[in-house]
């Protein structure tokens, strides 16, 4: 008898070069891919951009893999308050998945990513020559170059081999072909911080602002236009934390002049939508029993904000506005009256966000095995063979008869494997008879 081991090449890897028999087991088995997202209305969900049907249109996960499999696709990853426009009229293709053709979606927002554009650069993505890691911002969902961040330098695809033909492989300038083959390390790297909001959403949130610079809050600043980049150290100024709660108000010189009311000249429009104050965040005139804790303003900081807010050419600031938020930040914000108030105006600051993701995929994790006796059980009774002992067999069997397919790259149909139950019944039937 052979012993199953789980970690022996399964059935599943032979489906996977077959395509007949994925879209068989996508018809057969609830699928994770067989449910377009439209009728869940708008959520946030990963969104796809196909190139080859319409450039301001967005497709769901499943629609992308359904409907436009052989389309050239860009992924724009996680949008929010986002409805499938696949079955709608924006896009000429059918949907297959769900197949009413239905209105427009007017409620989508189309970001300049829905033109294939990315970043405060605008550059378009190209996955061949992109070398840096993007950023996804947090408040606006658009994608940014750690160089725009000025994380790092923007690394030039011309210096990095095998193009280069001046690369010196006998290791004397290792130094060198390392810093462009793996990139150097970020200034602030991945594991550093838990999320990231662009100096232009910061600039639309006063809130953000007065905390950019202190503890938990990163940026990038510059001390002259051409010195270099570094991260902005928390400052003396930064004494309060929510432990240390100080009855004192907040300072008034520069943190006002930052600092309006929300209204809706200060957000941006998309935000504007998702406004929701809660009744008691109106009755503004109620005492403010807390006392606000929010860490005194970052001067460095502010005098960016400034800068930024009436500079013509930005290539001179000292700094992007960019913020970088360290884990557990959402538990840091002061939550006195008056900070809560702001924050609400940005629902994710406090709260993660759920994001839609496709029903689990009821085969993805199964094994051969499991895969078989779900073959099995659906065999005539007197076709399936009897006990475990005999399907470990089987199973040894039908992975050798199936692989010469898979090398040859044929597609496995339903007769070549009712041929080889056929068989196997024949050879069974035959040791039954001389036995
Ligand atoms: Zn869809
Ligand atoms: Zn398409
Ligand atoms: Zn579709
Ligand atoms: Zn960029
Ligand atoms: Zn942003
Ligand atoms: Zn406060």
């Amino acid at each position: 008898m052979t012993t199953y081991s789980p970690n022996e090449e399964s059935l599943a890897d032979y489906i996977a070069s077959q395509d007949s028999l994925i879209q068989e087991a996508a018809e057969a088995l609830p699928h994770q891919f067989s449910q377009c997202t439209f009728p869940l209305g708008h959520l946030r969900q990963a969104v796809y951009l196909c190139l080859t049907c319409a450039e301001t249109s967005g497709i769901c996960s499943a629609c992308s893999i359904a409907c436009h499999t052989n389309h050239e696709q860009i992924e724009l990853f996680p949008k929010r308050n986002f409805r499938c426009d696949c079955p709608t009229e924006a896009i000429a293709h059918p949907c297959s998945l769900h197949t009413i053709a239905e209105p427009v979606n007017e409620l989508n927002q189309y970001g300049q990513n829905f033109k294939a554009l990315f970043c405060r650069c605008k550059r378009p993505y190209d996955a061949a020559t992109e070398k840096e890691t993007m950023i996804q911002c947090l408040a606006c969902e658009d994608w940014f170059h750690e160089s725009c961040c000025n994380l790092r330098e923007r690394p030039n695809p011309e210096d990095i081999p095998p193009e280069n033909p001046d690369h010196d492989p006998t290791g004397n300038e290792d130094a060198d072909s390392e810093a462009s083959n793996d990139l150097p390390p970020a200034l602030i790297g991945p594991e550093d911080y838990d999320a990231f909001i662009c100096g232009g959403c910061v600039l639309q949130a006063p809130i953000l602002q007065r905390y950019a610079g202190t503890t938990g809050c990163l940026v990038v600043v510059r001390d002259s236009p051409t010195s270099p980049w570094k991260t902005l150290a928390d400052s003396h100024t930064d004494v309060q934390n929510l432990s240390e709660v100080s009855p004192e108000p907040e300072p008034a010189n520069d943190l006002n002049r930052n600092k309006r009311a929300p209204s809706p000249t200060g957000i941006d429009s998309s935000i504007t939508k998702k406004t929701r104050l809660s009744p008691t965040s109106f009755s503004s005139t109620a005492i403010n029993r807390t006392a606000c804790v929010a860490p005194i303003p970052n001067e460095t900081a502010q005098n960016i904000f400034a800068d930024l807010k009436i500079m013509t050419d930005p290539s001179f600031a000292l700094g992007t506005g960019d913020i970088f938020l360290t884990g557990g930040f959402r538990n840091r914000w002061c939550r006195c009256s008056s900070c809560s108030k702001e924050l609400e105006i940005h629902p994710y600051l406090l709260e993660e966000e759920e994001t839609y993701e496709p029903p689990e995929d009821p085969d993805s994790a199964s094994t051969l095995e499991e895969l078989g006796m779900r073959a099995l059980s659906r065999l005539p009774r007197e076709r399936a063979i009897d006990g475990i002992h005999a399907f470990n067999a089987m199973r040894d069997d039908l992975v050798q008869y199936l692989r010469p397919f898979a090398q040859e790259g044929k597609v496995v149909n339903e007769v070549d494997v009712r041929n080889f139950f056929d068989r196997l019944l024949e050879e069974q039937r035959a040791r039954r008879e001389s036995s």
